[in-house]
């Protein structure tokens, strides 16, 4: 699409994306799109008037937060979308006069958590993912528990340790039972890992007592970003019986800096994986629900080159966003928008496209190659992991930018 800042429509942020996020403009935080190598300035656009005609309370771009925006609602996402696409083709546009005041280089921009994110849940929905880990961690002949096929299986996580792509992550400490021992021992942990998984936004909310149907559901999504959610293996394995992931998982989960629109993502909608056995009727769901987003992992040891450790794609899962959706509300529990929902770790068949380490190295049994000759089995201090995500088909590319965290003892 000809726009006038002639940004190609296979750039990650081509001005068929358009996602959103919250930069750090001199001492203001500043809700923002990016557009091409640039942000736009939407907090500075609104203060000098340019969305006035538009039929949206424009005091919501004064916010450090994207969630009153959200809150506005799907037919002004997209009537908003449409507005600065418009403005980006034309150079009679008001964005354009102002085009120096409202444009940045993403290059040295600070990014911020784009949301108040009230509450945060993870889900279990990759077959090949619960599969390996159940292979591993209980019995290779029934690795998947007898309600994962009927349930999209999560637990509620920690929203408040999220944080955004760029901050260090401090290797953390538990218990652990050490192999052959009788008793727990207390330190840092000796199996960091990662899990690939994308992430979605709330984008509407409901009452105590409401449940969303799967054929609702995609209208209480506002977008999608990369989520990495570090996990510690040894921790878990100790303390995941009986009631699931606690300490190994709620120090930290890093989300890339940008939200992508489901209306962005609409050309990459795709079938999901078939379900056997047949769900229950209030998880059944009618056209295509899921999304072809190629996602990648690196890891970067300390003053050295990237190694790609995993390339898998987000069609793999089993359980759909709006299947999730329905299952989290059914009890009549209540969403808000900002909340976030994780995927779960999203692997794919093939050994490189394992989305964890724990699954790379088949539970320490095997050495995930690096250049130069070096190897992990699990992640060391000064390592960086870099997740990246996105859509591509022969005349549009979507991204999602990258989620980064370096580890720090
Ligand atoms: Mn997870």
């Amino acid at each position: 699409m000809k726009n006038w800042l002639n940004v190609s429509d296979l750039h990650d942020f081509s001005i068929h994306n358009l996602p959103y996020g919250v930069f750090m403009d001199g001492d203001t935080p500043s809700i923002c799109m990016a557009i091409g190598d640039d942000i736009l300035n939407l907090r500075k656009a609104a203060a000098l008037g340019i969305f006035d005609g538009l039929n949206i309370d424009t005091s919501v771009f004064q916010s450090e937060i994207l969630n009153d925006f959200i809150s506005t609602g799907k037919a002004s996402w997209s009537a908003f979308r449409a507005f600065i696409q418009n403005a980006l083709c034309d150079e009679n546009s008001a964005i354009y006069a102002n085009r120096e005041a409202l444009l940045t280089p993403q290059e040295g921009a600070k990014m911020l958590l784009p949301l108040h994110i009230g509450d945060y849940t993870d889900f279990y929905s990759s077959i090949e993912h619960a599969t390996n880990v159940g292979k591993m961690f209980r019995d290779p002949a029934n690795a998947l528990l007898p309600n994962w096929r009927h349930i999209p299986v999560g637990y509620h996580g920690r929203a408040s340790s999220i944080v955004v792509s760029g901050t260090d992550i401090k290797r953390p400490s538990g218990q652990t039972l050490p192999p052959d021992a009788t008793a727990p021992v207390y330190g840092p942990t000796k199996r960091l890992d990662f899990e690939l998984e994308m992430a979605f936004v709330v984008g509407k909310s409901t009452e105590l007592g409401d449940q969303v149907s799967t054929t609702d559901a995609e209208d209480h999504i506002f977008g999608m970003t990369v989520f990495n959610d570090w996990s510690a293996r040894d921790i878990q394995k100790w303390e995941y019986v009986p009631l699931g992931p606690f300490l190994a998982k709620n120090f930290a989960s890093t989300i890339s800096p940008w939200i992508v629109t489901m209306e962005a993502l609409e050309p990459f909608r795709c079938e999901s994986v078939k379900q056997d056995p047949e769900v229950l009727p209030y998880l059944k769901y009618e056209g295509d629900k899921n999304f072809d987003i190629n996602l990648e992992v690196d890891l970067t040891p300390e003053g050295k080159s990237a190694a790609t450790i995993c390339k898998s794609n987000f069609k793999y899962m089993y359980w759909n966003m709006a299947q999730q959706l329905a299952h989290h509300t059914v009890n009549g529990c209540n969403i808000n928008v900002g909340d976030m929902m994780a995927s779960g770790t999203i692997s794919g068949k093939d050994e490189n496209s394992y989305g964890s380490m724990l699954e790379l190295c088949w539970g320490g049994k095997k050495d995930i190659a690096l250049n130069d000759g070096e190897t992990r089995k699990f992640i060391l201090d000064g390592d960086t992991i870099t997740m990246r995500a996105f859509c591509e088909n022969d005349s549009v590319r979507v991204g999602f930018g990258e989620s980064i965290g370096k580890i720090v003892g």
